[in-house]
């Protein structure tokens, strides 16, 4: 098992998109690893990723892949997940750290302890707060996760050397890494990332069933613009977002619904204090938001 602190032997990565592929562009320019060995499903794409210079080399069979494993990331869409951890199950040597970077938490450690057992305690469930609407290895970059927090969520019975070691890995690529509660970490991220993302992904459509919807997109301005930015997002990793966190958003859209028609109600009744309120509200918000997290921004 790698100690923390002293790198990682052989990493392995399923999934060398844009956050595996951020991952190890980070800690290969750190000289952290021995070796980065990327897994997926298309040699085209691994190929790519060794001209980038992001893995050493690859593998196309995952069993195979592990087998003289260190350390092994899964960095595959939330739904590809079981099917990798079915095919790595056999091979993953008795030392090796298994971690993930998926954007939810209990849907994977449930999976986990189905697969490889109760009684695996080498599992550290993981999820860096980084990302951008291009995905795929040529969007991965060493920056990324650069004073951006990685959110992990240890069991009561994980390894605490594992966790040490997935800790000291992460904050090589400049990251803060934070523990939290599973159901915690899901319902926080459902209400600060996914509902976003549904939002997005709602208004575009919803003016794409317009009969002027022509007009609408010729005539939308910055707000918009900036509003359904993460509507550009991977309709497969969203999508499976959705149904592995499903519990948590569809209590964010109740509540949103609900806010909604509240907000009906007041332009319905003409309340204009009302709205002022509501509003004047919300802007105090986001904008001691942004003074306290984003300090340099001023939108
Ligand atoms: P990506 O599309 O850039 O990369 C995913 C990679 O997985 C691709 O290389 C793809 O070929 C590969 N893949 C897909 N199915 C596979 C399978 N069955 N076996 C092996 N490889 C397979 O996506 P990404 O943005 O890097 O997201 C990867 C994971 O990280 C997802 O679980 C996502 O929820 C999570 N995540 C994403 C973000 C983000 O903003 N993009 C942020 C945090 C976490």
């Amino acid at each position: 098992m790698p100690e923390a602190g002293r790198g990682v032997g052989r990493l392995v990565i399923f999934g060398v998109g844009l956050i595996g592929g951020s991952l190890a562009l980070a800690l290969r320019q750190a000289g952290y690893c021995g070796e980065v060995v990327g897994c997926s499903r298309s040699a085209g794409h691994l190929q790519r990723a060794i001209d980038l210079g992001v893995i050493d080399r690859y593998v196309l069979d995952p069993a195979s892949a592990v087998r003289d494993a260190d350390m092994v990331l899964l960095a595959v869409p939330m739904g590809a997940m079981r099917g990798v951890l079915v095919q790595i199950r056999p091979a993953l040597p008795p030392t090796a750290i298994l971690t993930d970077a998926g954007s939810t938490k209990a849907s994977i450690v449930r999976e986990v302890g189905d697969i490889m057992g109760p009684d695996f305690t080498r599992f550290v469930p993981g999820h860096p707060i980084a990302g951008r609407e291009q995905s795929g290895v040529e969007a991965a970059v060493a920056e990324l996760y650069q004073g951006r927090r990685v959110i992990l969520t240890p069991q009561p019975h994980t390894d605490p050397e594992a966790l040490a070691a997935v800790t000291a890995m992460w904050k090589v690529t400049g990251a803060l890494v934070e523990g939290m509660p599973v159901e915690l970490h899901d319902q926080v991220l459902a209400a600060t990332s996914h509902l976003p993302h549904v939002l997005a992904f709602a208004l575009v459509d919803t003016l794409l069933g317009m009969p002027q919807r022509e007009d609408i997109l010729r005539y939308a301005a910055g707000g918009f613009r900036d509003f359904t930015r993460i509507a550009s997002s991977d309709p497969v990793m969203w999508r499976d977002i959705c149904l592995y966190n499903d519990r948590a958003i569809l209590d964010m859209i109740r509540a949103l619904q609900n806010n909604l028609s509240h907000f009906s109600a007041l332009i319905r009744n003409h309340d204009a204090e009302g709205l002022q309120q509501l509003m004047q509200q919300a802007k105090q918000t986001r904008d001691n938001y942004v003074a306290r997290f984003e300090p340099g921004q001023h939108s």
